[in-house]
């Protein structure tokens, strides 16, 4: 199958399990997550109408989407994957949404950057809701006051928390959590879900999910 016919397949299939759990049809968001594929692999889904994507790495996203975003005027990129504070200044200029602060310092640098440079990426925070120590995120029962202290003390605006559960779990309590949470904290985007279970995700509320290998293949 084509990039185009894969993608297609995965819209029909958000839009059945936005049926089948009684949302509203294009309440879920695609986002193509292109990470390791060039800017020549990505055209082809620009083409058949793709506008969202995600990318795990500042430095390799400034290889392909100033380009990308040149073309054609609407991309909205998403940064999923993990942040250093030397590379705010990069993430804030090229990217559109920022889903992956969970601490404090990335948190500052994001602040100051976004006053530096005077634009501002929408915001999420990533939750471990499997308390795994080699990924990153913030501890669910941390999240609540991380987000408070993200809008009270550095006025930055948080819409929405993030997850990646444990590859080997069973994914559904993870986003039944961060949906939970997200009420708790009351932010309204939800972004879950990947290849091998984004119905699942989408089932329990997720208002975005990550897809890769199923629209661009294995990696
Ligand atoms: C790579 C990645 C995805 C997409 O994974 P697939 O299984 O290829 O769909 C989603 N979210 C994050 C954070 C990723 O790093």
């Amino acid at each position: 199958m084509s990039v185009e016919e894969r993608l297609q397949d995965v819209k029909a299939r958000i839009g059945k399990a936005e049926r089948l759990s009684k949302r509203s049809a294009g309440s879920v968001t695609l986002v193509a997550v292109s990470k390791t594929f060039d800017a020549q692999d990505i055209r082809p889904a620009i083409a058949a109408g793709q506008r969202v994507f995600g990318e795990n790495r500042v430095q390799e996203s400034q290889g392909k989407w100033p380009e990308l975003k040149a073309e054609t005027p609407g991309i909205e990129l998403h940064l999923i994957g993990p942040l250093q504070s030397n590379k705010a200044v990069d993430a804030v200029a090229l990217f559109d949404v920022i889903e992956t602060v969970d601490r404090e310092k990335i948190a500052r640098a994001l602040a100051d950057e976004i006053r530096k440079q005077g634009r501002a990426p929408k915001l999420y925070v990533q939750v471990n809701t499997g308390l795994e120590p080699q990924k990153a995120g913030i501890e669910p029962k941390q999240t609540v006051a991380f987000v408070e202290l993200c809008r009270r003390e550095l006025g930055l605006s948080i819409e929405g928390l993030m997850c990646i559960p444990p590859a080997e779990e069973n994914p559904g309590p993870h986003f039944a959590l961060l949906a939970k949470l997200a009420k708790e904290c009351g932010v309204e985007k939800l972004s879950m879900g990947m290849s091998g279970d984004f119905e699942t995700a989408v089932e329990f509320g997720a208002t975005s999910v990550r897809v890769g290998s199923a629209i661009f293949g294995a990696r």
